[in-house]
Parts: C-alpha cells; sequence; structure tokens
C-alpha cells in the first residue's frame, strides 16, 4: 500500500518577530515535510515581503489596513505570485482557512487572540506561542480547541518542556500521576537585585536578557517576572491543573527547561540550549522528533545547575499574577490588559520600572472582578483596563 504525503502548511502569524524567524528557520530545513503557506506580520511590511521573496507563501497579510498598497506593490516588484491581504480580519480568515493546516499563534500580546481563536475554531495543529490570548481567554480557547479537535501545541520552552514529559496536554486524566508542575525562570537581567537598586534601570537593561534573544514586551516582562506569572496561569489552562500544583524555580542557566513531579516519587525535567527552534521543531514534527538546528546539551562543558526561590519583594508581578489566577473570572484579563499598558509606556520612557507592578495593581483593585464568559465581555474589560491604566500613568509624578 503506498501511502500519499502532503506536505504541512504552515500560517505564521507574527512572522518578522523572533518566534517567527526561528519557526521559518525550522521549517526551511524540511522542505520535503513542511513549507510556509502563509505569512502575516503587524505593520513591518517591508522585513514582511522580505520573508515572502525567501519563503514563497501562498498568501502574506499584513494587520495594518494602511499598509495594504505598499504589500501589493512590494510583492508585485519582487515578482511574486504571493497575493496581499490587509487588515485583522484578513489575518483571522487565513488562520481558519484551508490554506494552512498549521497555525504558528506568535502575534505579542492581546492583539493575537483574534486570530488564535479563529486558527482554534477551526481545528487546525496550533503552535501556541501568544501566551497573553491563554491569560485573556484561557477558558474560552482550550474550550473551542476542545470542541473543534485543534491540537494546542504549547510554545513557550516550559510548557513545550511539560509536554514532552507528559507527552500529552493533560496533567489531571487518571493515572497520569502528577503531583505538581515546577516551571523554572531564569529570574531575568536583574536577578539578585533589591526593590531599591530596581528604581532607576533603563528599557535597554531591562531588554538585555541574560539566556534569551526575544522581542521586547516579553523582555520587559522576563526582566519584571510577569513573565512567569503569566506563565504560571498559561499553565493551568493547557494543562488542566489547579494553581496550587504549580510552582516556580529560578535557574539562571536556563537549561533545564521544567519539571513534572509525579506521585510515585519520580520527577522528568527536559533540558536542552536556550532555543527555541527546539520547541518549535517539537510543534511541527510531533509526534515525531526532526532536525532544529539547534546542537545537543554538553553538560561537562556547562559545569552547574543552579536553583534558587524567586524574590517575591523585588518583584511582586509574580504575586500579582498569582493572586489574579486565584481570583478568576476577569481577574486575569486586567492583568494582563494594564500589564501590556505599562510595559509599553516604561519601553516608551514614560514610566520607571517600579510603576510596572505598581500599575497593575492599581488596575487590579480599581475594576471589580466579576465572573466572564463570553469573548465579548472579556474584550470589554480589556479595553477598560487599558484606559485605566493610562489614565493613571497620565497622573503619575514623572510622566
Ligand atoms: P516580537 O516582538 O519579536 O514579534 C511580534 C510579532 O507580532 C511581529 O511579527 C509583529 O509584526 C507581530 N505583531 C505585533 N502587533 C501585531 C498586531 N497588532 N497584529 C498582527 N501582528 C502583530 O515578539 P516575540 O518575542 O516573537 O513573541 C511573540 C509571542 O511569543 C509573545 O506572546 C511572547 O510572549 C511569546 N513567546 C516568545 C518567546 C521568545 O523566545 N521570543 C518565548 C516564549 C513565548
Ligand atoms: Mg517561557
Amino acid at each position: 500500500m503506498s501511502v500519499s504525503f502532503s506536505p504541512r502548511q504552515v500560517a505564521i502569524l507574527g512572522a518578522t518577530g523572533s518566534i517567527g524567524t526561528s519557526a521559518l528557520d525550522v521549517i526551511a530545513r524540511h522542505p520535503a515535510r513542511m513549507r510556509a503557506s502563509v505569512l502575516a506580520a503587524g505593520s513591518n511590511v517591508e522585513a514582511l515581503v522580505a520573508l515572502c521573496r525567501t519563503h514563497r507563501p501562498d498568501h502574506a497579510a499584513i494587520a495594518d489596513p494602511a499598509l495594504y498598497e505598499r504589500l501589493r506593490s512590494g510583492l508585485a516588484d519582487a515578482g511574486l505570485s504571493t497575493q496581499p491581504h490587509a487588515g485583522p480580519e484578513a489575518l483571522d480568515a487565513l488562520a481558519a482557512s484551508d490554506s494552512c493546516d498549521t497555525v504558528v499563534a506568535a502575534i505579542v500580546g492581546a492583539a493575537g487572540l483574534s486570530s488564535t481563536l479563529a486558527a482554534a475554531r477551526a481545528g487546525k495543529r496550533l503552535l501556541l506561542a501568544n501566551k497573553e490570548s491563554l491569560v485573556l481567554a484561557g477558558e474560552l480557547l482550550t474550550r473551542e480547541a476542545a470542541a473543534s479537535g485543534a491540537e494546542i501545541i504549547p510554545i513557550d520552552s516550559e510548557h513545550n518542556a511539560i509536554f514532552q514529559c507528559l507527552r500529552s496536554r493533560d496533567a489531571s486524566v487518571e493515572g497520569a500521576g502528577v503531583r505538581r508542575i515546577i516551571l523554572t525562570a531564569s529570574g531575568g537581567p536583574f536577578r539578585g537585585r533589591t526593590r531599591a537598586e530596581l528604581e532607576a534601570v533603563t528599557p535597554a537593561q531591562a531588554v538585555a536578557h541574560p539566556k534569551w534573544s526575544m522581542g521586547p514586551k516579553i523582555s520587559v516582562d522576563s526582566a519584571t517576572l510577569m513573565n512567569k506569572g503569566l506563565e504560571v496561569i498559561e499553565a493551568h489552562h493547557l494543562f488542566n491543573i489547579a494553581g496550587s500544583r504549580i510552582d516556580v524555580l529560578v535557574h539562571p542557566q536556563s537549561l533545564v527547561h521544567s519539571l513534572v513531579e509525579f506521585i510515585d516519587g519520580s520527577t522528568l525535567a527536559q533540558l536542552g540550549l536556550p532555543d527555541m527552534r527546539t520547541t518549535l521543531a517539537v510543534g511541527l514534527g510531533w509526534p515525531q522528533r526532526i532536525e532544529s538546528g539547534v546542537s545537543g546539551l554538553d553538560l561537562l562543558s556547562q559545569g552547574r545547575l543552579d536553583f534558587e526561590a524567586p524574590d517575591l519583594e523585588a518583584f511582586p508581578c509574580l504575586r500579582l499574577a498569582w493572586q489574579a489566577m486565584d481570583a478568576g473570572g476577569s481577574a486575569p484579563a486586567i492583568l494582563n490588559a494594564a500589564n501590556e499598558v505599562a510595559v509599553s509606556a516604561f519601553l516608551q520612557g514614560r514610566t520607571g520600572f517600579l510603576s510596572i507592578p505598581a500599575l497593575v495593581e492599581h488596575t487590579l483593585s480599581t475594576l471589580p472582578g466579576e465572573a466572564v464568559d463570553t469573548l465579548d465581555a472579556l474584550l470589554a474589560i480589556d479595553a477598560h483596563a487599558r484606559q485605566i491604566t493610562e489614565s493613571a500613568i497620565t497622573r503619575l509624578p514623572h510622566a
């Protein structure tokens, strides 16, 4: 019997970013088994056209509708048959279309929710890097994916590590025997500093991550430890596990990507160099292992693996995220929106580093928590939380 084999058709939403570029690197290593069929980005139209020249997708989309003409003429000038599209709705439609069977959700922030949801509803294999969509709408997103049969594979090194240890996404399934999940954290560029020493840190210092090369927003989140807070909420939804069974351990070498402890006393961990191409190769090839371009781990030359407890005094964002998860309802959406606004203001030099947790705490305490179930309700809360955070920024003494 001959088996017909058609290559995986991959849509990359956020193609010009750090995760998008790593995904394209892995895909290009396997021309017989996969190709990039759709590339989408926010506003960097030149970078998108350059990627189209190399990867020759069927469709290219830019989220900013004003850039349609530049995308169209850029593709035409390059002599490409790639079809141009613009606007957020075009991204949603492409994510759900027959042009792809796999979607890499690598847009940063809540801006990625709509297309991530569209891919989940359409039953795609969903390589989910856009953790903010899980924080904002985790119940909705996992419910829709379960209903359509969409297979979510986490593209966050920690969650991908747990996925590899469990070989599934369900830590609560009968017989899985999971006692707890332990997320590792690098500690970011300011590990070991006191709160007072964080007062005057600059955006340039905050985005200079010691171990990972990532986009600016997640780099600041790593510096405040909000990234680990978002990841605790992400793990709760992805693995269907209570927050009380998720722990965080700081591991500065970033080689142990996370661990799962079982009821029989076993602990499984996944190790590797800090390079997201390994994570993406797992998502693209699963359940098979494929080459990623990342070399193996030489533990002898690495020398040692250290672990320490996170400092919640100096980095209150992790505590705030834990509280928001325990409160449930609208609280994680409020936390996420406030954080996005605060991080953006910090990157623009409009607020200080310590204002990030202060603004998140302010917005969480200003908006009452409520039960939410629909996308419209979540988006309204997201918008309201953004307004409250913005107006608090304009009232800050040094703003
Ligand atoms: P990045 O800033 O490097 O790239 C972001 C991408 O999103 C770009 O392609 C940009 O054009 C696109 N984009 C921005 N706004 C958009 C909009 N409104 N509509 C459509 N597209 C838009 O970010 P990144 O580091 O690649 O991170 C992407 C996501 O992956 C984030 O949610 C992040 O938390 C997650 N993640 C990243 C890493 C990493 O190593 N970089 C690791 C784990 C998780
Ligand atoms: Mg991570």
